[in-house]
């Protein structure tokens, strides 16, 4: 169910009205990605260590209802996508409750899940029904052997099935994310691109980021995505520009293919300026950039008796405090603190 949003007033700095959520830039913030759990049933390398991370305490994760009041009341300020993501979220008990719970919330235009797959194929069924839009399935190789270095696990052909599974439940999304990795992936775009040849699904090329505990980055493994971008224009000629999301700067249609390719520039942020997302971990924490440290202490909120107002006010401070760019942010969070995460597990991605 949808519910028509107040409109947008222009003034001379940015928009002015107070029921939408804006920042500074002029930017406004629709789409709330939470991360729903910090544990995972993989490892991958530039993710998380073998032996993982200090988890939270489950008590101090936030609750079922307390991250549907978060939906209800973000839907007041115009709030209208949420990605339910970790840690991987198909390992939280209530995640079809929580995908019901959000879909069916006045304002919420869509649901969708990042999951790296493994448990889709029992699930895709159950989480379509309950109203969740689209999917984005984390895949950096289709090589079992690759599969189990990067992630520490031999789970491919789980996650092939699951990736079927999601088709036959017919979502009205489904992406496939790849991070690029040197030496690692680079032999595989043409492989990755093929998937979009016959089938409706979209897959992205993202750039590898500096968030993990080891540090992988520094390693050599970073991939610049004009390497991808080469790969494919000499194996497909000139690629046709298609529509893509907010952060799909570059989606293009491999001319007579059915699906799409896109890249992400995560790592270079050329994206900041159209960006319209605000992260909640699962230890309740609001965070207004990926590269900032800074964080918004929303459970404090929520478990100290605070209203659907107060949780707006706080999500109004994160984002006007939100800096201009991604690299804006990273500067503050080395002059100003905050707090440091070891691993993408707790932020979400
Ligand atoms: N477990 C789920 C999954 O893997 O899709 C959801 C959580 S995971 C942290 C979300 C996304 O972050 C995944 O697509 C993963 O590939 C990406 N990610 C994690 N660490 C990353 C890093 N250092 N650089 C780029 N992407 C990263
Ligand atoms: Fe788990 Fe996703 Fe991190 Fe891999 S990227 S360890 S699947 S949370």
């Amino acid at each position: 169910m949808t519910q028509s949003l107040p409109t947008l007033k222009i003034g001379p700095d940015g928009p002015l009205d107070r029921h939408l959520l804006t920042d500074r830039f002029g930017r406004i913030f629709n789409y709330l990605r939470i991360a729903v759990v910090e544990r995972c049933n993989l490892r991958c390398i530039y993710c998380m260590p073998e032996e993982g991370i200090p988890f939270t305490a489950r008590k101090e994760l936030l609750t079922t209802d307390e991250l549907l009041r978060v939906v209800r009341a973000g839907t007041g300020l115009g709030i209208r996508k949420i990605r339910y993501t970790g840690g991987e979220p198909l390992l939280h008990p209530d995640i079809v409750a929580l995908v019901a719970g959000a879909a069916s919330q006045p304002g919420i235009d869509s649901v969708h899940l990042t999951t790296n797959g493994v448990l889709l194929s029992r699930l895709a069924g159950e989480l379509r029904q309950a109203g969740l839009s689209g999917v984005n399935i984390s895949l950096d190789t289709l090589r079992e052997d690759r599969f189990a270095s990067i992630t520490r696990r031999s789970e491919l052909a789980a996650v092939l099935a699951g990736l079927e599974a999601a088709q036959t439940a017919g979502f009205e999304s489904i992406k496939i994310n790849v991070v690029a990795l040197r030496g690692f992936n680079d032999d595989e775009i043409i492989d990755f691109a093929e998937m979009t040849r016959d089938a409706d699904l979209t897959v992205r090329f993202i750039e590898l980021m500096p968030f993990d505990a080891h540090q992988i980055w520094k390693t050599g493994t970073f991939l610049r995505l004009d390497v991808v971008r080469q790969q494919l224009a000499s194996e497909y000629g000139a690629l046709a520009a298609a529509e893509g999301s907010a952060t799909e700067t570059e989606a293009f249609r491999i001319p007579g293919f059915r699906g799409k390719v896109a890249l992400i520039p995560a790592y270079t942020r050329s994206l900041c300026s159209a960006c319209n997302r605000v992260r909640l971990t699962a230890d309740g924490k609001l965070r207004n950039c990926l590269y900032g440290k800074h964080e918004y202490d929303l459970k404090a909120v929520l478990r100290g008796g605070g209203s659907a107002e107060d949780i707006r006010d706080l999500l109004r401070e994160a984002v006007g405090h939100k800096a201009r760019d991604g690299w804006a942010a990273q500067e503050e969070a080395v002059d100003g603190g905050g707090r440091e995460r070891v691993s993408m597990t707790q932020i979400g991605g």
